[in-house]
């Protein structure tokens, strides 16, 4: 069962130096084709879908198909899966990819939410990083977004950026609040192995933040945001009132997702869930699409055990945190046998706080985050 789908669109203009998505720079033909072959997979997988409550289409650079292609494959989907009327569609966009005309035709065609992959409001960090666009063109495109009619506009940022000072960072996110988005999604950099960036920042490069300076980053971005009207509901998010990613959400809730399209992830909930991906290069993903036989790749039918832990380190990505109760509706397993012992020593860590039934980070457990879910993988529960 599932009742989001995520479309992935594996291709980009230019590969950025330090990106370790899967996409590639796509032939003319191939761009052409690809909105058939997601077409295809989705009567060959549609299986038990419940009427939608959101669509993704990320990237990649989903902003390189035609409005038109959207269109026609939000078109094929409302033939086969009843979408709810208020339901989130968003599309991320390179804002080297969108112009005033093209963000109208991706309004007319359903589209309800826009991502914008600002990343910096400094063109030295733009060029460092490899991406295709300039800061005025990230402006002139949100500018262009909201004149075409949207009201759900999210943009992301990266912080920790090689020789960025905890200054420049306060820079950009007055920029991006200058803005006026509804919702800003901030990473800190991370260098992925075998990318352009690996090579140019090795581990030990004086050029990357510090943990200290992360840190710094990391806390004057909740403080800045927090007081310029954002919630920060979730480690990396923030959203003004009523606009949180319902899409995303939804993964942090574990709901179920169908992913369409070369490597994307799907999530179905059939017993405590199943997780699995499809090919990673276009060849195969076509070749499966076109024998009717596609492969799922890493399958995982979930445990109990399995699911309990997701329910924990997925949850308490949010800044809600889980409830007890809710835990144990779900499992019918008693948490304080289950988890009491490893967030008693959470809470005792300064790591998570607790309120009554409801147990969630703490700033610094969201500092930490990964340094807590592994408490949640390493629980007795797997021993
Ligand atoms: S635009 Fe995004 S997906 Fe494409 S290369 Fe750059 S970081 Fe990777």
């Amino acid at each position: 069962m599932f009742n989001r789908l995520y479309i992935h669109v594996p291709f980009c203009k230019n590969k950025c130096h330090y990106c370790a998505f899967v996409s590639t720079t796509p032939d003319n033909n191939e761009l052409m084709e690809y909105p058939g072959l997601l077409g295809r997979e989705l009567q060959l997988r549609t299986g038990k879908a419940e009427p939608l409550e959101s669509i993704y289409f990320g990237g990649g650079t989903p902003s390189l198909l035609k409005p038109e292609q959207v269109a026609g494959l939000l078109g094929e989907i409302a033939a086969q899966i009843p979408i709810r009327k208020e339901a989130e569609i968003t599309l991320e966009a390179n804002p080297g990819t969108v112009d005033l005309l093209s963000l109208m035709a991706f309004h007319n065609a359903g589209i309800n939410r826009i991502s914008l992959g600002v990343q910096s409001f400094d063109d030295r960090f733009l060029s460092c990083l490899g991406r295709i666009h300039s800061a005025e063109q990230s402006r002139q495109a949100f500018q262009a977004a909201r004149q075409a009619g949207f009201t759900n506009i999210s943009i992301d940022l990266i912080h920790s950026l090689p020789g960025q000072s905890l200054d420049q960072w306060r820079f950009e996110l007055q920029q991006a609040v200058n803005l006026g988005p509804e919702h800003i999604s901030i990473y800190g950099l991370t260098v992925e192995a075998d990318t352009p960036f690996s090579r140019q920042y090795p581990a030990n490069s004086p050029d990357l933040a510090d943990e200290d300076l992360s840190a710094d980053m990391f806390e004057y971005t909740d403080e800045f945001l927090s007081g310029s009207g954002f919630d920060h509901y979730e480690i990396a998010n923030y959203a003004r009132p009523g606009y949180r990613s319902q899409h995303n959400s939804g993964y942090w809730q574990r709901d179920g997702y169908l992913g369409l399209g070369v490597a994307a992830h799907s999530f179905l909930r059939d017993g405590y869930g199943v997780r699995f991906s499809n090919p990673d290069t276009l060849e195969e993903y076509r070749q499966g699409i076109l024998s009717g036989q596609l492969k799922r790749v890493d399958e995982q039918r979930l445990t109990e055990d399995d699911a309990m832990a997701e329910y924990m380190f997925l949850g308490l990505r949010l800044a809600d945190g889980i409830c007890q109760c809710a835990f144990e509706r779900e499992f019918g397993q008693s948490f304080a046998e289950v988890y009491g012992s490893v967030t008693v020593n959470l809470v005792r860590l300064g790591l998570l706080s607790q309120n009554g039934e409801i147990l969630a980070l703490t700033q610094r457990g969201m500092l930490l985050s990964n340094q807590v879910f592994v408490h949640f993988i390493q629980s007795p529960i797997y021993s």
